[in-house]
């Protein structure tokens, strides 16, 4: 499988697992919201029937007849109701005073019993086929035939007589009898049918930009990975063409050794020459590129300690005055009398000015000049490589730091330039907290300038 098939496939399978983690996390919502919704509007409903119910009771109890038929007192009390067995009017009732304002009237009915569960009274509007006989549970819902369903409400009633405080459990003969108040649960079934449609409708809805925006954030997230996965690979194809040019000229030079006649073997010193040099220029740049490589894994294998620059750079300065000397550049350093320290790790602090020094050297031409100098600026350290050499073009300048970027190949490749130097010196710099930059003119000379944090004692 290729690498895009690769990026691709783990894209599609961090989008699919996005938008389940997100659809699971949104249906439940969904689903909760939906039954809290349905539950409070019952419960809501269920408040409402009690609260009218208890009205009801609270207005008939004082007037209900002590006497065991009580149809003549409930015909003059309750005028509107219809009586069991009876011929009905359908004048405004009770329950229709006592709902006004509070619901629409036609939605309750309003059903009377006496204490064995007999109907005695009843709203004209009461569904037409509900049983005649009490169902002694406090709340119930019941379905008609037409399929519309109500929700009842039993309270007990107590003459004057028969005080009982209980609203709630009807107890056969400790009453007068009890009061049923039945409620259409049309509205609110709309209310929940209404409420299931947004639901089914909205959700796929939901789900399709669940999918869009997954597919974007998995693009997103996969976007870092490829770019450094890219990065990689053409780090590894540079490597592979770097080393393959020093081997296959160190394997043609012992090529020719092997097949020299006998005749030209005083030029195998000279030809053997040519080889440790091919030999070191591997070797160089293989220690680069696993300075680099370990580098990123863990950059300090060492706790940073406190460095003094003055110290680091008058060793430097020494180590390469005889070859600065050898290429005839004048090389001198300003060291300021107080000593500058930064924390960080000696060893690679060392490698990071040795390969600005080097290279001082190397781009510099005969009688040339190059000064090292530490100052301190706002808590900065700075170290200043100047030199009077060729200089490097603006264009280049951002790209010098690149790996294996080199300005003139050719040039850089006979002095034994790598392309790592600058990578590897601005990564120190960067693990160190520090800023590594450049200034330089064609033909005028370079300034490469090292700004560490400045540790105070
Ligand atoms: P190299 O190993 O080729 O020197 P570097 O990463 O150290 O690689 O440098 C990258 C390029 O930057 C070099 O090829 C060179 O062209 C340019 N360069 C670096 N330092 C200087 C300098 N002091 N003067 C002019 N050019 C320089």
């Amino acid at each position: 499988m290729n690498s895009h098939q690769l990026f691709r496939r783990s894209r599609t399978r961090l989008a699919l697992w996005y938008a389940v983690v997100m659809g699971a996390i949104l249906s439940l919502s969904a689903l909760g919201m939906y039954r809290s919704l349905v539950q409070s509007n019952w419960t809501a409903m269920e408040r409402e029937m009690e609260s009218i119910a208890g009205t009801l009771h609270d207005s008939l109890e004082p007037m209900l007849p002590a006497s065991e038929d009580p149809t003549a007192v409930l015909r003059r009390i309750l005028p509107e109701l219809c009586l069991a067995r009876q011929p009905c009017n359908t004048n405004p009732t009770l329950i229709q005073r006592h709902t006004t304002g509070i619901s629409d009237r036609s939605t309750y009915y309003i059903r009377l019993f006496d204490h064995h569960g007999k109907l005695l009274a009843f709203s004209p509007n009461q569904p037409a086929d509900l049983p005649p006989i009490l169902h002694a549970t406090p709340s119930q819902t019941l379905q008609s035939a037409n399929s519309t369903r109500y929700q009842q409400f039993t309270t007990i009633l107590h003459s004057a007589g028969a005080r009982h405080t209980s609203h709630s459990h009807p107890h056969p003969h400790s009453s007068w009898g009890y009061l049923q108040l039945g409620r259409n649960l049309e509205p609110f079934d709309a209310e929940v049918n209404r409420m299931q449609w947004t639901l089914l409708l909205g959700f796929p809805i939901a789900l399709g930009l669940i999918a869009v925006s997954s597919w974007w954030l998995s693009g997103l997230a996969m976007q870092p990975i490829y770019q450094s996965y890219q990065q990689q690979q053409q780090f590894t194809a540079n490597a592979a063409h770097e080393l393959r040019s020093p081997l296959a000229s160190l394997l043609a030079t012992v090529e020719a050794i092997l097949r020299l006649p006998p005749a030209y073997q005083h030029d195998v010193p000279m030809m053997l020459h040519t080889v440790e040099r091919q030999g070191r220029r591997l070797s160089h740049l293989i220690a680069d590129l696993l300075f680099l490589t370990s580098f990123e894994h863990s950059p300090s294998p060492k706790p940073f300690q406190p460095c003094c620059l003055n110290d680091l750079i008058s060793d430097l300065t020494e180590e390469f005055l005889e070859l600065a000397t050898t290429a005839k550049i004048h090389l001198t350093n300003h060291i300021p009398n107080h000593e500058v320290y930064v924390l960080g790790n000696e060893s690679q602090l060392y490698r990071l000015v040795s390969n600005l020094l080097a290279n001082a050297i190397q781009y510099t031409p005969n009688g040339g000049q190059i000064v090292v100098s530490l100052t301190t600026r706002d808590r900065m350290a700075l170290i200043t490589v100047k030199d009077t050499g060729i200089g490097i073009a603006a264009v280049e300048q951002t790209r010098i730091f690149d790996r294996f970027y080199r300005v003139d190949s050719d040039r850089s490749r006979k002095t034994g330039g790598t392309g790592l130097g600058l990578a590897i010196a601005q990564t120190i710099a960067h693990a160190h907290s520090g800023l590594l930059t450049v200034s330089s003119k064609l033909e005028l000379g370079s300034t490469f300038t090292v700004q560490l944090p400045e540790q105070k004692s």
